[in-house]
């Protein structure tokens, strides 16, 4: 076997790099220690958005992104089986002094070309019926989608030959893993929070979600306390926990989020159960009296300075690196394997890929 690509990571990142990569006409196996969406991409709640980014390279590829994840899953027929699901979302201010900031927020992402709809608190709640009334402001983002980012990183890599190793080491044109010597003509690092084994600055970001019983239709887009976008640019290790709330296709509601880093402690703690049910019930007072079926948690692969990692490795010719995402690699997933896929073949990028590159100084290590 002398595939063309080796990638190391079959989560969301992995299987979209390979799917862009193989479309191109490479031919490219995927090394994965426990298969096909193992890591963090089995710990997150799908959402494709563009709601929770500040105007700059990120939402650049959260668009690019946005517009490539649904003509992906009508090509490989795969809208209805990943359950994409064009909801939307609603991002409301809980107290006065955050009206203001998130009405400023929307505002600029407008002249970004983002279509953020500020709506009255009676509009927002002809949105959403649940909702508790006390809301101080609320924007409308027709953009945000959700998809099952188990089935889709599954439905990336169909027809992609997908070997189960641990990957130790590699020199970009081979990689030594737990099963033998692969040799190829370049290696791709998507190992997530697990990336930085191979070069890059990327530490785990514990995030924990609870999930109700299901209700299904009562919750019907993706809503979020405003306040949650300063969680999300926050390097802080500490705790932050901010009110974020959605439903499945299935009717269970998934209820977040938190962030907190403290290396690969996956321990689940009351204390950040207790303020994940708190928050969510000051957007929805009904949630009360839904029961809680299960909690889980999974690790963001969060980069330094908040922007993923994709390109050449400078310091070992043939390694790539296609990582870094946090919170946001369900939505950036095609963006990126596309992007690497054009750099790796000398096409030209269909974003700017100067902001992702490797050797920022944050990311070298
Ligand atoms: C609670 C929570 C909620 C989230 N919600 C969202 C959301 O709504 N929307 C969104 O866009 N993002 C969300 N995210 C973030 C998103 O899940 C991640 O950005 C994304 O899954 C990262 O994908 P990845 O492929 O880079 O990493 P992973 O999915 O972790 O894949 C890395 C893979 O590499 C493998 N691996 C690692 N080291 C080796 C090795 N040495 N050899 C072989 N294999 C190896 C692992 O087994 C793993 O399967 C959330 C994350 C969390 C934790």
């Amino acid at each position: 076997m002398h595939p063309d690509v080796v990638v190391v990571g079959a989560g969301i990142i992995g299987a979209a790099c390979a799917q862009a990569l193989s479309a191109r006409g490479l031919d490219v196996v995927v090394i994965d220690r426990c298969g096909p969406a193992s890591g963090t991409s089995a710990a997150g709640e799908g959402n494709v958005l563009v709601s929770d980014k500040e105007p700059g390279p990120e939402l650049e590829l959260a668009v690019a992104s946005r517009a490539l994840w649904p003509s992906l899953a009508e090509d490989c027929e795969l809208a209805r089986s990943v359950e994409w699901e064009e909801k939307g979302g609603l991002v409301v201010a809980t107290t006065p002094d955050a009206a203001e900031p998130l009405r400023a927020f929307a505002a600029k992402q407008r002249a970004a070309g983002i279509d953020a709809c500020e709506l009255t608190v009676s509009e927002a709640l002809t949105h959403e019926p649940h909702l508790n009334p006390e809301i101080t402001a609320a924007v409308h983002y027709l953009q945000d989608a959700q998809l099952n980012p188990v089935k889709a990183t599954r439905a990336l890599l169909r027809g992609i030959k997908v070997i189960n190793a641990d990957v130790s080491t590699t020199d970009g044109r081979s990689v030594t893993t737990s099963t033998g010597v692969i040799s190829c003509g370049a290696v791709v690092n998507a190992t997530g929070p697990w990336a930085r084994h191979f070069g890059v600055n990327v530490l785990p970001r514990r995030g924990v979600v609870l999930v109700t019983t299901p209700i299904p239709g009562t919750i019907r887009h993706k809503v979020y306390d405003a306040d949650y976008v300063g969680a999300v640019a926050s390097g802080d290790a500490d705790l932050q926990t901010s009110g974020v709330v959605e439903s499945t296709q299935a009717g269970t509601v998934l209820i977040g989020s938190s962030r907190q880093r403290k290396g690969f402690d996956d321990t689940i703690e009351s204390k950040v159960l207790k303020a994940l049910a708190r928050k969510a019930v000051a957007l929805f007072p009904m949630l009360t009296d839904v029961p809680v079926m299960r909690a889980y948690g999974g690790f963001r692969p969060y980069a330094p300075d908040h922007l993923p990692i994709i390109g050449p490795d400078p310091r070992t010719p043939g390694l790539w690196h296609a990582t870094g995402h946090e919170g946001a690699g369900v939505g950036l997933a095609p963006a990126t394997g596309r992007l690497l896929a054009e750099l790796l073949t000398g096409a030209t990028p269909h974003v700017d890929p100067r902001p992702f590159r490797v050797d920022r100084p944050e990311v070298m290590v």
